[in-house]
């Protein structure tokens, strides 16, 4: 373990991605000022837990809990995502990172998602990417999950387009980014509209109640 970080002033983060832990740090930091944050991957190369909940909450809890199964800390963040589309009923969903075969192939999603919007018109291409939080706390007395929530509303493009950000990114434009995709974002922009801001912001609040 870290020098000074202990059990009970750590806050072990489900993710091997340290920009997420960055990410998480920045708008969290300021409300847990007495907690260090540290990402999973940092600790050890830990196996992935499987993902088979039925909700964006459900993959958050697994992931939490599998970090702290693994760890000696008592509190743990972790986070879903994904990319919900209005004409295809809400698919990808919880399915995105896997939708067209192998985990996290980022290219053939897009082509899947391109053709499967390549006939629905202008006006039926709303879509928004969805990301739930979950802090969860472990005690004598049990467990306390606290959910953030967030929404990214926009449309679904016709061509791929922008090099920055992963996964759907370059054929999602965010309403609140008028023409670019999220790819065409730079990092800084992406994090103030990004559905896992608005998640952060949400389970900021609940903490300060
Ligand atoms: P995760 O829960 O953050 O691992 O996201 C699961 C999947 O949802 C990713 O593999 C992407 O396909 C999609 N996704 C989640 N967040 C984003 C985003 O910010 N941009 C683009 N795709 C995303």
């Amino acid at each position: 373990m870290k020098s000074g970080y202990t059990p009970n002033n750590t806050i072990v983060v489900a993710t091997g991605n340290l920009h997420k832990v960055t990410e998480i740090e920045a708008i969290l930091g300021p409300i847990l000022a007495d907690k260090h944050f540290v990402a999973l991957g940092e600790l050890g190369d830990f196996p992935d837990p499987e993902e088979n909940g039925t909700s964006f909450d459900e993959n958050a809890l697994i992931k939490a809990h599998a970090a702290l199964d693994e760890t000696e800390f008592t509190q743990a963040i972790a986070d879903d995502s994904g990319l919900c589309v209005d004409a295809l009923d809400g698919a990808p969903g919880i399915f995105s990172a896997r939708w067209a075969g192998e985990h996290g192939d980022d290219k053939a999603n897009n082509e899947k998602l391109k053709r499967a919007m390549q006939e629905v018109p202008d006006g039926k291409r709303q879509a928004h990417f969805h990301s739930s939080v979950v802090l969860v706390t472990r005690g004598e007395d049990g467990e306390e999950d606290l959910f953030g929530e967030g929404d990214c509303v926009g449309t679904i493009g016709y061509e791929c387009r922008g090099m920055h950000g992963f996964g759907y990114d370059p054929l999602f434009l965010p309403t609140d980014a008028p023409g670019k995709t999220m790819a065409e974002l730079t990092p800084e922009e992406k994090n103030t509209v990004s559905h896992r801001f608005h998640a952060l912001v949400d389970l900021a609040q609940k903490l300060k109640e």
